[in-house]
C-alpha cells in the first residue's frame, strides 16, 4: 500500500516537472531556424570555401607552397615579349599565362595558411557552405579560366620564343668563335713570341689552353646547376600535365556515365 502510494506521487511529481518545462518553453523565443528559408548571419572571418578571383592572379604559387596538405595545384606559362597580360588591381604587372588553377576543398583543412601571403588578395575565404556532393571529385574546384585552345598557344608561341632565344645566342657563340679563330691565325707568331718562360701567354692563360683561375670549372658548374633547375621544372612540369590529363579523363567519363 506504502509502495503504490509512493509510486503515484513520482508519477505525479515528474508530469508536473515535465509540463513546467513545457509550459515555460511555450512563452520563451525560438531558437529553430527554418533552414533553408531563413539563414542565420555567419560569424565574421568564418571559413568555408576557397575562391580565387582569377584575373588578380599572377601565378606565383605563394599560395600553393604554403598549403600543408598540397591541395592546390598550380599551373604557369610564361608570357612572351609581345605578351601584354596587364596588372592586377593591386597593381602588380602580370607576367605569366595561369593554365591550371585546382583546389581540392575535400582535402583542404580550412587552415587558411594559403590566404595571407597572397601578394594580390585574390585568394580569399567565402561565406558559400552548400556545396556537398556525392563524388568527392567533384569538389575539385577550378578556377582557370583559359580555354584548351588559349593554353595550347600560350606554349606554341613561349616554344617558338625559346627556340629563337637559344638560336641567336649559338649564333653569337659561333661568331664570337670564329672572330677568336680569326685574332689568333692573324697574331699566332706574335702571341708564341710572347709567351713567358713560365709557359704562360701574356694574356694570363696557360699554353694549355686552361685559366688559371678555373673560370672553365666555375662556369661548367653554373651551367650544371641550371640543367638541373631545367630537368626539374621539366620533370614538375610533366607531373602536372599527366595529373590534368588524369582529372580531364576522369571528369570526361563521369560525364559520360552520367549521359
Ligand atoms: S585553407 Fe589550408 S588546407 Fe585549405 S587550401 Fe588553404 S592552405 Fe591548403
Ligand atoms: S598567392 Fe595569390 S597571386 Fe600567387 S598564385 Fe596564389 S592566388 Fe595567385
Amino acid at each position: 500500500m506504502v509502495k503504490a502510494l509512493t509510486d503515484t506521487y513520482s508519477a505525479f511529481k515528474s508530469i508536473f516537472i515535465g509540463m513546467g518545462i513545457t509550459m515555460r518553453h511555450l512563452f520563451t523565443r525560438s531558437v529553430t531556424v527554418q533552414y533553408p528559408e531563413v539563414r542565420d548571419k555567419l560569424p565574421e572571418r568564418v571559413r568555408m570555401k576557397l575562391h580565387v578571383n582569377i584575373d588578380d592572379c599572377i601565378g606565383c604559387r605563394l599560395c600553393e607552397r604554403a598549403c600543408p596538405v598540397e591541395c592546390i595545384d598550380i599551373g604557369t606559362i610564361k608570357s612572351t615579349d609581345d605578351d601584354d597580360l596587364g596588372e592586377t588591381s593591386t597593381g602588380h604587372k602580370k607576367k605569366l599565362w595561369v593554365d591550371n588553377f585546382d583546389i581540392d576543398m575535400a582535402k583542404c583543412c580550412y587552415c587558411e595558411l594559403c590566404v595571407h601571403p597572397c601578394p594580390t588578395n585574390c585568394i580569399t575565404m567565402v561565406e558559400e557552405y552548400e556545396y556537398s556532393t556525392y563524388d568527392r571529385r567533384d569538389l575539385i574546384f577550378s578556377f582557370s579560366d583559359m580555354t584548351p585552345e588559349q593554353i595550347e598557344e600560350a606554349n606554341r608561341k613561349l616554344e617558338a620564343e625559346e627556340e629563337n632565344k637559344r638560336r641567336k645566342k649559338e649564333e653569337a657563340r659561333l661568331a664570337k668563335e670564329k672572330k677568336a679563330a680569326q685574332k689568333d691565325a692573324d697574331g699566332g707568331g706574335d702571341a708564341s713570341a710572347g709567351e713567358s718562360s713560365t709557359g704562360k701567354s701574356p694574356a694570363g692563360k696557360s699554353t694549355t689552353g686552361e685559366s688559371p683561375f678555373g673560370d672553365a670549372d666555375s662556369s661548367s658548374a653554373k651551367s650544371e646547376a641550371s640543367g638541373d633547375a631545367d630537368a626539374d621544372r621539366e620533370a614538375r612540369r610533366e607531373a602536372r600535365e599527366a595529373r590534368r590529363a588524369a582529372r580531364k579523363a576522369e571528369r570526361e567519363a563521369k560525364k559520360k556515365s552520367e549521359e
